[in-house]
């Protein structure tokens, strides 16, 4: 059928069949996000009872590099997207003989190898925290003088939610956090004192068209994000500096898709932490508080459709639901859902295990201050 052919006539349409690589939370807002708008979901993950399987029209139980997998994709489906960094590029490489891909393949190579990004984006002009790359044990010495300490060691693959991540202040400790890796391919990065966290969701699209949603202001607990604020409460300047440094990273990248970028905020100034090729936690705030969501927008600029309006309806704060809830006889959904201006989003993951995000809940008021406090005082009580 020629709408399965690569550079199939754009816009895709409800009714098509779209895919996507990962099954996880994002592929399964995705997929929610697919369905209320009439496509047919087809994701493709191994395990057999994935966030995203229980909710698309067809899971496919393969590995990413499946050659038989990969065909069945792209003979089925329209266009095909991905919900990780960690996708194996040669794969989206694979799809693109058969259908639309977006994001590419080029541009999530270069954001899911930390080495690749972190290079990328000083060669184009882009402020990082100080680093160096560590190929082997002999090039912490030098790398240590560059950065200074306290200094982060983090694996250049496979690393999320500060996991493959340690803090190191000598060149011992260097030493036995680079052994302690296994010796990998890392990247040591000076430690910046921060005095907060922000970060912006886009939607690119095949003309270079941008929809930026609002800026969200980030905190962390163990290197995972716990509460996201919207609007970030961070001089209306800097706001627009993180935007636009966000635009120009996805233009340079030549990016079509829904993407995040992350920033450390230093003094007054804004250094790039990390680029992600997908939807973000950060912006699952945009599910309650947007005119467009950001799993809509990323169906958007999959089917080549008009971007919608990311416009910010009301303020809101966004409290991620971690494993950790399940000890002590939580969670306790009742406190949660007697509040109207709560939204609760689980999902549908077996395990709860500590860290392991299980939902999130978006809590929303005309006044920031009070949606603040209302969701301070639910997770505590969850
Ligand atoms: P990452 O996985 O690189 O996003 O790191 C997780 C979290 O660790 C970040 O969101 C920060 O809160 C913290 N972090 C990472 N790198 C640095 C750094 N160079 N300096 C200070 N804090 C950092």
């Amino acid at each position: 059928m020629s709408s399965n052919l690569p550079g199939a006539t754009l816009p895709i349409l409800p009714g098509a069949m779209l895919g996507i690589l990962g099954g996880g939370q994002l592929g399964r807002m995705f997929t929610l996000a697919a369905r209320t708008m009439g496509y047919k979901v087809m994701v493709l993950d191994p395990n057999a009872t994935s966030p995203a399987g229980q909710m698309a029209d067809i899971h496919v139980q393969a590995d990413y590099n499946d050659p038989a997998a990969l065909k069945q994709l792209g003979d089925r489906c329209a266009a095909v997207t991905t919900e990780f960094e960690n996708v194996p590029a040669a794969s989206l490489i694979e799809l693109a003989n058969y259908c639309r891909v977006s994001p590419g393949a080029e541009a999530v190579a270069i954001v899911q190898d930390r080495s690749h990004e972190k290079t990328w984006l000083t060669d184009n002009g882009f402020a990082t925290a100080a680093f160096a790359l560590i190929n082997q044990e002999a090039d912490l010495e030098t790398a240590l003088t560059a950065t200074g300490t306290p200094a982060l060691l983090k694996v250049s693959r496979f690393g999320y939610d500060g996991k493959g991540q340690a803090r190191v202040s000598t060149l011992d400790e260097a030493r036995a956090a680079f052994r302690e890796f296994g010796d990998q391919p890392c990247v040591l990065e000076g430690f910046v004192k921060l005095a907060c966290e922000v970060s912006v969701v886009l939607a690119r699209d095949d003309s270079g068209h941008c929809e930026l949603f609002p800026v969200a202001e980030n905190h962390h607990e163990n290197g995972i994000l716990d509460v996201s604020i919207v609007p970030a409460r961070v001089p209306e300047g800097l706001a627009q500096q993180a935007r636009e440094m966000a635009r120009a990273v996805a233009g340079k990248l030549g990016y079509v898709g829904v993407m995040a970028v992350e920033f450390f905020v230093v003094g007054d100034q804004l250094m790039i932490n990390e680029i992600a090729p997908r939807p973000h936690n950060s912006g699952h705030y945009t599910l309650d508080a947007c005119v467009t969501d950001q799993f809509e927008q990323q169906v958007r600029a999959l089917c080549g459709l008009p971007l919608g309006d990311p416009r910010l309806l009301s303020p809101v704060a966004m409290v991620n639901i971690l494993g950790d809830r399940w000890h002590n006889g939580g969670p306790h959904w009742d406190a949660l859902l007697a509040h109207p201006g709560i939204k609760l989003h689980l999902y549908g993951k077996e395990a709860a295990r500590p860290g392991r995000k299980m939902g999130h809940f978006n809590v929303l008021d005309a006044d920031l201050e009070t949606a603040l406090d209302l969701a301070g005082r639910m997770r505590d009580a969850l």
